[in-house]
């Protein structure tokens, strides 16, 4: 297990003014609310490498002794495989300065947010890129309730909160509806993979900004006994 505790995190404006959050924006404007953001966050995440020892129908068993149930891993995983499930967040000061002052300025909050937003990516990214120097290549991110939550449940955030015990280690807890609380923070297993999976595919989802993939459709796992049984 490995807490990373600050994460070194630099907003940087001009990176910030180039990304679609910053379109119509006053570079003045966001670089008086990026100097108010910076002391209200403070970035960090756990991590643990573990290895998949068995996979049976849609469960996959971790070398921690716990079993994730998605029908994506279980597709595109093998036993034997390093996985990495992390947690990472920015903390709850800057999401809480934002509610107690929303009230003031909604263009202000909102700015806020998105620097919120760009902070969070900028964590995950520096934590992603030391797990894939660890794993030996690119990973590719399994996010539980990401898309419609077919492929892999959000309920599976418990799996994940008891193998890393984010509460205890990094400040961030689950709610019932397992939910994150920091809202800022973001859970993942990451694994390397031989072809591409990205959740925007197989998410039908309309007028997302975030999203990455045109949606390709309901994904559908060919297996090679599938194939078999079609060729006879
Ligand atoms: S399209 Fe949007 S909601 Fe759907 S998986 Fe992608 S980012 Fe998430």
């Amino acid at each position: 297990m490995k807490v990373i505790d600050p994460i070194p995190v630099q907003l940087n404006l001009e990176e910030f003014m180039r990304s679609s959050a910053a379109r119509g924006l006053r570079e003045t404007d966001v670089a008086r609310l990026m100097d108010k953001c910076r002391p209200l966050i403070e970035p960090k995440a756990v991590y643990a490498f573990l290895k998949i020892v068995e996979i049976n129908d849609d469960k996959v068993l971790l070398s921690s002794g716990h079993t994730l149930k998605s029908i994506i891993l279980s597709d595109m995983l093998k036993p034997g495989q390093p996985v990495v499930p992390f947690v990472a967040t920015i903390g709850p000061k800057l999401e809480n300065h934002i509610l107690e002052n929303a009230k003031g300025s909604m263009l202000q909050a909102w700015i806020m947010e998105k620097i919120g937003d760009y902070a969070l990516e900028k964590a995950v990214g520096y934590v992603r890129s030391l797990i894939e120097r660890d794993l030996g290549g690119s990973a590719t991110s399994f996010g539980p309730g990401t898309g419609t939550g077919k492929l892999f449940g959000i309920e599976q955030q418990e799996i994940l909160f008891r193998i890393l015990e984010p509460s205890k280690n990094i400040g961030v807890h689950l709610t019932p509806s397992y939910l994150m609380v920091p809202r800022k923070s973001v859970s993942s297993v990451l694994a390397v993979t031989e072809k591409e999976y990205v959740a925007c595919q197989y998410c039908p989802r309309e007028r997302c900004e975030n999203r990455r993939k045109p949606f390709s459709g309901e994904y559908f796992a060919v297996k090679c006994e599938t194939l078999v049984s079609y060729n006879k």
